[in-house]
């Protein structure tokens, strides 16, 4: 795709050059990683597109009927505006707020955009989210002296390329986790460095759920062994984390001294798994379909979330289910679709389809997607599933921020059954629907 011309140096070199950091730790810790961080993305977008709104304070909804905010502008944010508010409650704190309807094919636009500017630079290049990316700057630094410079030289490529008043905010550190804590201590429009003598005094400062990747359902197992604090987190014995969350309590040890070794991987080099899959035991057996097409329901936009999240699609969905009081009683089946995809309702209705009759009350049941490759098309995010992809990741995004299902399919608000293995609320309907019809 277009996207990948104008790289300066080969994949293989970059590779190459990564390979030999894994294997020389001192030199990992060398690196110069930039977060780049678009200030209010969608509302500064529409700012930009339509001069009339910019200083006003605009809600973004969903696209269609979407009733829940999913941006909103620094000026609405200032008034108590939030995303994932419902539109009623955000026109009660700032009566002025223009409510503006998301435009999808746009912010991809822009998107796609940003990163042909980012990849003139480099090729390692993350995109992280839709308005996020890594950057491994280590070598560019070499060549431009100074972090800071660079880093106001790719604003002022990146405002010539989709205009001045889309803004972004510029986290620089020794690592990704670093570069993204400190990415929001200057917004909007700043450039924030932190150097590795500073981070001690960094880590004293923050909450563990400032770290991206700690949020509030570990941090409450984190607070259950003790830990309260990143210094703590640093300071607890290692063995402790990896018994309570196996080899992530490492990358959390290690994160709880600024440490991390995760490398800047560029889209198209990310490693391929094979399948992405969500299962549940339910707290009593489910006897009618209404019930188990509610849970399979979720089941496959977890599946789905997990999809969007990695960029990848997937093209066979298999099922199993069990019935209850049977340990190997239940079936299991799998179908391929004619097409990848990342689409929960596609699983949802492959799935569906595999099930005809329910001849015993349900008490286990799993849904896997395999065939995956990466989802090439997502950055260019101009393909006719566009709108309905950008509305997803608006919902991901969403609930990875405010808890599962806080936005979900109007389909799913005429079940609550609640699911055994997920926290508190879990399962039930907690806010706003999205119709059917447009999510
Ligand atoms: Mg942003």
């Amino acid at each position: 795709m277009g996207f990948a011309t104008g790289f300066r140096g080969s994949l293989a070199q970059s590779i190459q050059a990564q390979a030999a950091r894994a294997m020389c730790p001192e030199a990992m810790e060398e690196r110069v990683i930039f977060l780049l961080d678009y200030d209010s993305f969608f509302a500064r977008c529409m700012q930009q597109a339509y001069p009339p709104l910019r200083g006003k304070p605009v809600g973004i909804r969903g696209p269609a009927k979407g009733t829940a905010i999913i941006a909103a502008s620094t000026e609405a944010k200032a008034r108590g505006v939030k995303v994932g508010m419902h539109i009623t409650e955000a026109m009660r704190w700032c009566p002025t707020m223009i409510p503006v309807q998301a435009d999808m094919d746009m912010y991809g636009e822009i998107c796609t955009a940003s990163l042909r500017v980012l990849t003139r630079y480099t090729d390692l290049v993350e995109p992280f989210s839709i308005d996020e990316s890594f950057l491994d700057a280590t070598d560019l630094v070499a060549e431009f002296g100074d972090p800071h410079m660079l880093a106001q030289q790719l604003k002022r490529d990146l405002r010539a390329a989709i205009g001045p008043h889309i803004t972004c905010s510029i986290g620089i550190g020794p690592n990704k986790m670093i570069a993204k804590l400190v990415c929001g201590f200057h917004k909007p429009d700043g450039i924030t460095h932190a150097i590795r003598e500073e981070i001690p005094a960094l880590l004293r400062q923050i909450a563990l759920t400032d770290i991206c990747g700690i949020g509030p359902r570990v941090a409450r197992r984190l607070q259950r062994l003790g830990v309260y604090t990143v210094e703590q987190l640093g300071r607890i014995p290692r063995e402790v984390l990896t018994r309570e969350f196996g080899v992530l309590g490492h990358v959390y040890w290690l994160w709880g001294q600024g440490i991390d070794h995760a490398p800047v991987t560029p889209y198209h080099a990310q490693a391929e798994e094979k399948s992405v899959g969500h299962g549940v035991t339910l707290p009593e057996a489910v006897h009618t379909r209404r019930q188990f097409d509610g849970v399979l329901l979720r089941l496959c936009e977890r599946c789905g979330r997990r999809l969007r999240r990695k960029g990848m699609l997937g093209k066979t969905v298999h099922l199993w289910v069990r019935f209850d009081g049977e340990e190997t009683g239940g079936f299991g089946g799998r179908r391929t679709l004619d097409h990848y995809t990342d689409d929960t309702m596609a699983v949802y209705h492959a799935a569906q389809a595999l099930v005809r009759e329910l001849p015993h009350p349900v008490r286990q049941l799993g849904v896997t997607i395999s065939g995956l490759r990466r989802n090439v098309v997502q950055l260019s995010l101009l393909e006719d599933r566009v709108r309905q992809q950008a509305v997803q990741r608006a919902v991901d995004a969403v609930n990875d921020r405010f808890g599962e299902f806080t936005v979900m399919r109007g389909s799913l608000l005429h079940d609550t059954f609640p699911l055994r293995n997920g926290p508190p609320g879990h399962g039930f309907c907690k806010r706003y629907a999205i119709d059917p019809a447009e999510a």
